[in-house]
């Protein structure tokens, strides 16, 4: 087989195992999919058809955890953090009309932090 056509099956490969994830994924968590299937790609390979896909805007990212989050969706990523435990959330916004409301342009995607005390640790307080 030829180097370019090596690339391109490399390629397809990747991009077909991007389309199946529905929701939120990391790189690594990709990168272990396709290994099982060609475990001759490498990780830099992953990331830069990732990079380019976020590029043409078919794939977005967000910070999770310290960590880079993708979704093919254009999505919103919302944590509600703990001050107390630290414990994360995820929550999801529905409509985004508020938010609309306060921006010159279109959205692609967003994130939000909302950071407070979870309801385990309000009713340790009572007590
Ligand atoms: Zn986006
Ligand atoms: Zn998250
Ligand atoms: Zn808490």
């Amino acid at each position: 087989m030829t180097k370019k056509s090596r690339k391109t099956k490399q390629k397809t490969l990747i991009q077909s195992e991007m389309q199946k994830l529905s929701s939120f994924f990391t790189a690594d968590e990709l990168y272990e999919k396709i290994k099982k299937k060609d475990p001759k790609i490498g990780i830099a390979t992953v990331y830069r058809l990732l990079k380019d896909a976020r590029m043409k805007k078919e794939m977005h990212s967000y910070v999770c955890d310290r960590k880079m989050v993708y979704s093919r969706e254009k999505n919103n990523h919302c944590h509600f953090i703990c001050q107390k435990c630290k414990k994360t959330t995820h929550f999801n916004i529905e409509k985004i009309d508020f938010l609309q409301a306060k921006i010159n342009g279109e959205i692609c995607h967003f994130q939000i932090d909302v950071y407070g005390i979870c309801d385990t640790c309000l009713r340790q307080n009572i007590d």
